[in-house]
């Protein structure tokens, strides 16, 4: 196994950025903020945080971002969208705010705010397939679930009955927040994905 550190950008538009930063950190990548296209094409994977996907969607038109973040999505840049970030990631939103756009990369429908407002924001342990060493805690925030998906993707975790996270190819999703609880073995998932990506990268660790 390659043991070369992969950059990875988070998206820093809007969310909870600086927690991702963190736990890439300590998931042995080099983490870095990604706001501008020239920055995008600098990483080896991208995480969209978590946050408001209402918001993130117009920040990233502004920024020009939508295009750059759909060709390297489609070109098979590893992704990983938490929360507002699996919104992100959806072909398809069922309550979408006018003007809501999103990236896309992963066959599924996406309906948001699913689990209720703010207040009925809870904590579940939650068995994610290729995860190993028990459930994850997942941090559900005005969170979405999943309604449907294509042939293509792979139901990673559900939780109530309504999938939680998911993974197409190189896109990775998940309804809750691995970033806020110190536990980071999605993370490292993540970083193992955009690691097995770029086998060509090998010895940029030593930079
Ligand atoms: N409900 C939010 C949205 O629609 C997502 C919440 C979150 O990311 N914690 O974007």
């Amino acid at each position: 196994m390659s043991t070369h550190t992969p950059v990875i950008g988070v998206l820093a538009l809007q969310g909870d950025v600086r927690e991702h930063l963190g736990a890439l950190a300590a998931a042995d990548a080099e983490a870095r903020t990604v706001r501008r296209p020239e920055e995008l094409a600098e990483v080896d994977g991208l995480v969209i945080p978590g946050g408001e996907s209402t918001t993130m969607s117009k920040l990233a038109a502004l920024f020009g971002m939508l295009d750059p973040l759909r060709a390297r999505v489609r070109d098979g840049m590893p992704v990983y969208g938490t929360c507002a970030g699996m919104i992100m990631l959806a072909e398809k939103i069922l309550d979408p705010r006018s003007g809501q756009e999103t990236i896309g990369g992963i066959d599924m429908i996406v309906r948001r705010n699913a689990f209720g407002r703010q207040n009925e924001s809870f904590e579940a342990a939650v068995e994610v397939d290729g995860v190993e060493g028990g459930p994850v805690e997942g941090v559900f925030i005005r969170a979405p679930w999943v309604e449907s998906v294509g042939a293509e993707v792979k139901v990673l975790a559900s939780y109530g009955g309504h999938v939680v996270a998911v993974r197409q190819g190189n896109a990775l999703a998940t309804s809750f927040h691995p970033e806020l609880t110190g536990d980071h073995r999605l993370h490292r998932l993540f970083t193992e994905m955009v690691r097995t990506e770029t086998p060509g990268r090998v010895g940029r660790g030593a930079r």
